[in-house]
């Protein structure tokens, strides 16, 4: 029998903002712990909540940018559990009627479209942090993240595998990081998303019983996690077993999950209104102009990018759902106009810069302007492509007038065809074996002499000159044969 998966996913994205949900305590990250907090948010008697403007209106970004339907009166209700990171000993959150329902977000896999959807999105409170120090045996507790806002985002069980997964949290992380409203960091915890998974005989309507996996903390863990649960959820029906619906742990150090707690003992959370909150109005007006301050969405950028520019689909992805990048690409071209070379620079050079110097590229020291520049010298040939690359990468890390740098260093591509075809010669005299190839026909090995001949060049050569001088001197010894 061939088994299908069925996912569904649960995602918690800290909302951007200064002051918690309830308070006006600060929501930064990193701090020594217990000093975000005052009576509201550890819940001292008699303590009330107020509610921060910015969280349903971030909230209806997120929504409006997913397509979902706004609920126009709205309200919070009463999550009731006791934990200890928890001090009023309930959440204050959303059941009834959440703010938004009914969305979609098109994902891209191997090239193919899929819709997945999005069965609402409601806000919530952070609760606070538990660290457990196993050596001691103490857990001790941080209340800096009591009252986070946060949204959580609920799919339908639409996902088939666990690169639709992704693509799906990679879309949706693009988005809130466009639309301001989450800056998606899951190694701090700002997006974390449960994994929901049963399986099924293919072709079959009926859903498994799923279990739900939590403490996923990286793309490449819930991937991995998909794959885990997927394989022991089949294989227990292979012998004949029965899921039991639990909450599972992932432990990605030795890549399994273990039970958490089973239905069994599962939670009564006894909902009700909360009544230190009144009701929330969403009016047409207020919700049409923030329909209107929506920036332009990394999917619409896409298709612009491939339509406009001609980039592939994947070139259009990686820049456009990165918005410093998209910026970036975009100022470029408003100087130059070569869409193909400002894309091939950014994700080729650019990114590995990026990578290797963990900056953000509006944190680094190139500019449009002088990617402008250096894309405009190569055009005209008054730079080889190696020596404005190596200009380009040390644009990241200095601040360089490139006009003075290339002064200064000298830098022009050598024309002079008496050096050029001095190191041609030394490149025959070094692969002897090669050229014996080309002269038998394998043109191929072309490329390996003219990138040898730059090589020994240091890349600092006009590439033509190169081709030109070396076909000469083949063409002379296969003359002489
Ligand atoms: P609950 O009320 O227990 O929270 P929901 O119906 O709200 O359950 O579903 C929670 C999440 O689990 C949703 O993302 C949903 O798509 C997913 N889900 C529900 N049933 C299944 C199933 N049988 N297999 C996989 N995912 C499921
Ligand atoms: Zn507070
Ligand atoms: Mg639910």
């Amino acid at each position: 029998m061939i088994w299908e998966t069925v996912i569904g996913l649960e995602i918690h994205a800290e909302l951007y903002t200064k002051t918690k949900i309830f308070c006006s305590c600060s929501t930064s990250f990193g701090n020594a712990p217990n000093t975000q907090c005052c009576p509201v948010c550890t819940a001292m008697p008699g303590a009330l909540p107020t509610l921060n403007k910015q969280v349903p209106e971030l909230a209806l970004k997120a929504g409006l940018a997913l397509g979902c339907t706004v609920t126009k009166h709205t309200k919070f209700d009463r999550k009731n559990y006791f934990y200890p990171d928890l001090p009023k000993a309930y959440q204050i959150s959303q059941l009834y009627a959440p703010i938004l329902r009914n969305g979609h977000l098109t994902i891209f896999t191997d090239n193919s479209e899929k819709d997945i959807r999005i069965s609402e999105i409601h806000m919530e409170e952070d609760a606070g942090k538990l660290i457990h120090d196993n050596e001691s045996g103490i857990s001790k507790i941080d209340y800096n993240r009591c009252g986070v806002p946060l949204i959580e985002i609920v799919t339908a069980p639409d996902f088939r595998t666990a690169a639709e997964v992704t693509s799906f949290i990679e879309e949706l992380s693009a988005i809130l990081r466009y639309t301001n409203v989450c800056d998606c960091k899951m190694q701090e915890g700002s997006l974390r998303v449960d994994v929901n998974l049963s399986v099924r005989p293919e072709g079959t309507e009926l859903l498994g019983t799923r279990t739900e996996m939590k403490n996923l903390n990286s793309i490449k863990a819930i991937s991995r996690a998909i794959n885990f649960e997927a394989e022991r959820q089949i294989a227990i029906l292979r012998q004949g077993g029965k899921i039991s619906q639990e909450t599972r742990r992932w432990d990605d150090d030795k890549g399994i999950s273990t039970s958490m707690r089973t239905k069994e003992n599962a939670n009564d959370y006894r909902y009700f209104p909360e009544p230190d909150l009144p009701p929330i109005v969403i009016e047409e007006a207020y919700l049409s102009a923030l329909k209107d301050s929506l920036p332009e969405l990394p999917q619409a950028k896409r298709q612009r990018y491939i339509a406009k520019f001609g980039l592939t689909p994947y070139e259009a992805t990686m820049i456009s759902n990165r918005k410093s990048l998209a910026e970036f690409f975009e100022k470029t071209l408003a100087l130059c106009n070569d869409p193909k070379e400002v894309s091939n620079r950014l994700l080729g050079d650019g990114l590995k810069m990026l990578n290797e110097t963990g900056l953000n590229i509006e944190d680094s020291f190139i500019t449009p302007d002088k990617l402008a520049l250096l894309i405009d010298k190569t055009n005209k040939k008054t730079l080889t492509r190696q020596q404005s690359k190596e200009i380009f990468e040390l644009c990241f890390t200095k601040s360089i007038d490139i006009e003075q740098y290339i002064l200064e260093k000298g830098l022009c591509p050598i024309t002079n065809t008496d050096t050029i075809s001095e190191a041609v010669k030394n490149t025959l005299l070094k692969h002897p074996d090669t050229v014996k190839e080309y002269l038998s026909g394998k043109t191929k090995v072309f490329g390996f002499l003219v990138g040898q001949t730059m090589r020994s060049l240091k890349g600092s050569a006009d590439p033509a000159l190169v081709n030109n001088i070396l076909k000469e001197q083949l063409n002379l010894l296969q003359n002489n044969e």
